[in-house]
């Protein structure tokens, strides 16, 4: 009565099975290529991707009995466009990955245009490049020769979960699911529905996007020729910070959760009421049941926190891993009035500046690896409470993904945001959530209350040191942010 769950991330594809008490029983993992063909473009190759699923769902297999697995869940890097062919599940082009910034300009025209107002009533998003239907209008535009084949519908369009679905099935099936929908300015957040009107402003053709299904309930099931023998129903899909809120059992209205992955995204449940907020965070879908009910959920999306660690292990080499940032940093009291602004793809919520790039100011000839490590991670909790400050009335923080391992920033966060930081025991919710999206779709689990008993405390970070230290450590952040601002227009 186990479920699989495959976590299709940024860097790489995680593959859990979770039994019936919510444990992650196995779990399989395998990291994929980053492209960057030009600075601010971020590109993955689908077929990697796919490869990395087959290979983490290997590895899973290799831990545990297939006979014992009953449903697969899917959650997925959000935003990132993939094209492919309906055919031969061949992809045309690279997937152009939400983090890429090449759109900034098209931005600028259509808001210049004066079609943010708008766009923003019906998707509860902005105009930023982040989203993906500003990245497909770029393919349509530059690309001309492919976009002739999405629009003769010899080739699909979709995000991560409609591609991974697709490869799964032999291209029966291309479905999609609210809470990827909602991201890709195409989707009309009040009527949970496309919107033809949105689909002819980016230019893109209806009939080439996905169906929309329920997240939990079978939707179809895996091909075991194409997906490692496995005959599976599919009763499961959410984007991955939808994934996450689920995962943390974040069911009742006011629930927030903030997971530290390659970005961070801190969402709050808002139930069946759309809210919009005018300080920066982004309107969204959560989940929507079989019976139709959609939830909504309110969204601050930072884009690099624990890729700014992953800079300074691949980028700057100061570091052989992220895990052991904690100890390096803790060598040092404090960063010494180091600031890094890790806007390398740009600034999210709350600040939005695509054209912000990377700054680290204060160096003195004291400075050493040390101070810039423990500044990486200092970073991270100021950008967090940035989007925290827009959502007032937090009395706790509920944290999870690959960086809530890391005990300093978990405490630096608390000091920063001065509530306590609580974090569970698994802090792979996003796979998690997944799992539990298809186990209550197949009948492991019968309700929403049965999946928050599963729920239990690792650790909780209490509040602590100076406030006024915190505050002004704070305040020298902002500056900083200030001076990343515009730069890549100079
Ligand atoms: P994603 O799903 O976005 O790929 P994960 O939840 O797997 O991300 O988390 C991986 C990210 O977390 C990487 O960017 C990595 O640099 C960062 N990370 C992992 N462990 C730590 C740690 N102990 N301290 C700080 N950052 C970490």
């Amino acid at each position: 009565m186990s479920v699989l769950a495959i976590d299709a991330g940024t860097t790489g594809v995680t593959a859990v099975v979770v039994s019936p008490d919510g444990r992650i029983v196995a779990k399989g993992y395998e990291e994929f290529r980053q492209h960057f063909p030009q600075p601010g473009w971020v590109e993955h190759a689908p077929e990697e991707i796919w490869q990395a699923t087959i290979e983490a769902t290997r590895d899973v297999l290799k831990q545990v009995d297939a006979e014992e697995l009953t449903a697969l869940g899917i959650t997925n890097q959000r935003e990132t466009v993939v094209l492919w062919d309906r055919e031969t599940l061949g992809s045309p082009r690279r997937a152009i990955v939400w983090q890429d910034r090449r759109t900034a300009d098209i931005c600028s025209r259509m808001r210049e245009e004066g079609h943010e107002e708008r766009v923003t009533e019906l998707t509860g998003l902005r105009l930023d490049p982040y989203f993906s239907g500003t990245k497909l209008a770029w393919i349509a535009e530059h690309e001309p020769h492919t976009w002739t084949h999405v629009e003769s519908g010899r080739y699909a369009v979709g995000t991560v979960d409609s591609y991974l679905i697709a490869r799964m099935t032999r291209g029966v099936q291309h479905v999609t699911d609210v809470s990827n929908a909602c991201r890709t300015l195409l989707f009309d957040l009040a009527a949970g529905d496309w919107s033809d009107e949105l689909c002819g402003l980016f230019g893109v053709p209806r009939d080439a996007l996905p169906d929309l299904v329920p997240n939990w309930g079978e939707v179809a099931t895996t091909d075991p020729k194409s997906f490692c023998g496995l005959s599976l129903p599919i009763a499961g899909i959410a984007g991955d910070q939808q994934s996450a809120l689920f995962g943390q059992t974040c069911f009742d209205v006011g629930d927030s959760k903030c997971t530290y992955g390659t970005g961070s995204f801190i969402l709050t449940n808002t139930g069946s009421e759309l809210q919009r907020s005018d300080a920066g965070l982004l309107s969204t879908a959560a989940w929507r049941s079989p019976d139709g009910d959609l939830t909504y959920a309110l969204e601050g999306a930072i884009f690099v926190t624990g890729a700014a660690v992953q800079w300074l292990r691949d980028g700057l080499q100061i570091v052989g891993s992220a895990a052991e940032t904690a100890a390096i940093a803790s060598t040092v009291d404090s960063s010494e009035g180091v600031v890094f602004v890790p806007a390398l793809t740009g600034l999210g919520a709350p600040h939005w500046d695509p054209h912000a790039r990377g700054l680290i100011i204060g160096l003195t000839r004291g400075t050493t690896r040390a101070h810039i490590v423990r500044a990486t991670l200092e970073a991270i909790a100021f950008e967090v409470r940035d989007v925290l400050e827009t959502m007032p009335g937090l009395s706790s923080l509920r944290v999870d993904g690959g960086a809530a391992a890391n005990d300093l920033l978990c405490q630096v966060q608390a000091d920063q945001v001065g509530v306590p930081v609580e974090r569970p025991e698994i802090v792979e919710t996003t796979a998690l959530g997944a799992a539990f999206l298809a186990g209550l779709g197949t009948g492991t689990w019968s309700s929403t209350d049965e999946l928050r008993d599963t729920w239990s405390l690792d650790r909780r970070f209490e509040p602590g040191g100076d406030r006024a230290d915190h505050d002004a450590a704070h305040a020298r952040w902002l500056e900083a942010v200030r001076r990343s601002g515009g730069w890549a227009t100079l």
